[in-house]
């Protein structure tokens, strides 16, 4: 069956996160809901999935995780886009059609945005025994765990702290280590405890890399003051249940481990029959379409893209997503006009890491940022987006 975007059939978008939500405000805004639009999502919510290292304030919300939610009904009522709530469950792409719930929906124009899941690298035990913070559900869960590991350690004189061993020292595993280890765990429990012991385990990849060297530094510093141990250029050979092995032979015994080594593309994108890269994520062409048939564009971190200018990787983020995004949306509005689709350019504005309740090191142009008003730049950007969000606008920060 050939497919022909022009037939009324919709664009079809998968997974409403960062990339999948900008791709469908993008068309919406370019087309004036010319263009319709079905997002599908497992969840009716977008998760603002950059505040998941808030573990203390997840931990103190008792359940109403409302602050990082956007409600997608809420953002596309009474417009051009349909929202589905519903589980993905195979993609023909040749067909032309996706099946969700058991149900084939057709497309004219398909973006894939399906995000991507933890890979535990073979790891043996790993993805039994240890808890992460990918997803909405399993950081709550991190931090009840946390919480209650903090609560059942009520600081008696002898008694020794509690350890966590975060595994993966890229930004998610950095501001999760500092969260954890500078969080007031005594306020939110009422009751005197004994704070955490907190290592990070880098792995055979350098600590924070690809930031930039002098944000590096102060991020080690913060770690430091924080109490974080780092423990660099060892590898989990395996885990047990309260036990992390590592590759020289030591057990690190803990209350808790939490996987945040690194990810890939969901078991559904790596079964498909197009070119793929690391993790199978989908390797797209210049333009983000998916080499095959025309119209089938993917973004955000189920893709693998080198910036044809630098040769650099551009890095799973949310910045880049939305980014992307908008470069698909136009690439949608164009091939529906018969114009020429454009070639996606990266341009990072600027990069923040938290490193605790107070801190956060980053850079934006030229300028390094440090200690509280890097915090609260961190702060100030996670609420506008999600405002933006919410209102259904465009949003070019994070
Ligand atoms: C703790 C943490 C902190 C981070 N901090 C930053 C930061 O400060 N700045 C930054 O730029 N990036 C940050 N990131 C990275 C950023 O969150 C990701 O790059 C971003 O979420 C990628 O967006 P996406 O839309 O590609 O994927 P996602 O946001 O993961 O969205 C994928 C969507 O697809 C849906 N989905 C998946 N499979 C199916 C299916 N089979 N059926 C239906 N729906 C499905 C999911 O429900 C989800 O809504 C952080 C990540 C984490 C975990």
């Amino acid at each position: 069956m050939v497919r022909d975007a022009r037939a009324g059939a919709p664009l079809v978008i998968l997974g409403a996160g960062y990339a999948g939500l900008s791709v469908a405000e993008e068309v919406r805004r370019r087309s004036r809901g010319a263009i319709p639009v079905t997002l599908v999502d497992r969840h009716p919510v977008h998760v603002l999935r950059t505040e998941l290292y808030q573990l203390g304030e997840i931990a103190s919300a008792g359940g109403d995780l409302a602050r990082w939610l956007v409600p997608l009904a809420k953002v596309f009522d009474r417009s051009s886009v349909t929202v589905r709530e519903g589980t993905v469950d195979a993609i023909d792409l040749a067909g032309g059609s996706v099946r969700v719930d058991g149900t084939s929906l057709p497309f004219g124009d398909l973006a894939i945005c399906l995000g991507n899941v933890a890979s535990y690298y073979g790891v043996p035990g790993a993805a039994e025994n240890t808890s992460s913070v990918y997803r909405l559900s399993a950081a709550q869960r991190t931090a009840a765990a946390v919480r209650e590991i903090e609560r059942a350690s009520p600081g008696l004189p002898g008694e020794q702290r509690p350890r966590i061993v975060v595994v993966g020292g890229g930004s998610t595993g950095t501001e999760l280590a500092a969260e954890i280890a500078t969080t007031d765990w005594a306020s939110i429990l009422g009751q005197p405890v004994r704070p955490p012991d907190v290592f990070l385990l880098t792995g055979s990849l350098p600590f924070l890399a690809g930031f930039p060297e002098r944000v590096i530094d102060l991020a080690r510093q913060a770690l430091r003051r924080a109490g974080v141990t780092i423990i660099p250029a060892l590898n989990v050979e395996r885990v047990e249940p309260h036990r992390v092995h590592l590759t020289d032979g030591t057990v690190l015994a803990c209350d808790l481990a939490i996987w945040c080594a690194g990810l890939e593309a969901p078991g559904l994108v790596r079964g498909l029959a197009v070119p793929h890269g690391r993790g199978g994520r989908i390797s797209v062409g210049p333009t983000l379409e998916v080499p095959g048939p025309p119209g089938i564009f993917a973004v955000g971190d189920v893709i693998e893209l080198r910036d044809p200018e630098t040769g650099v990787l551009v890095p799973s983020t949310a910045q880049a997503a939305m980014s992307e995004a908008r470069t698909a949306a136009r690439n949608v509005v164009a091939r529906r006009a018969g114009r020429p689709l454009e070639p996606y350019r990266y341009r990072e504005h600027g990069i923040l890491v938290a490193l605790g309740v107070r801190r956060a090191a980053g850079r934006v142009g030229p300028l390094t940022l440090w200690g509280n008003p890097a915090r609260f730049l961190k702060r100030v950007v996670e609420r506008e987006y999600a405002r933006s969000a919410g209102r259904g606008e465009p949003s070019r920060l994070l």
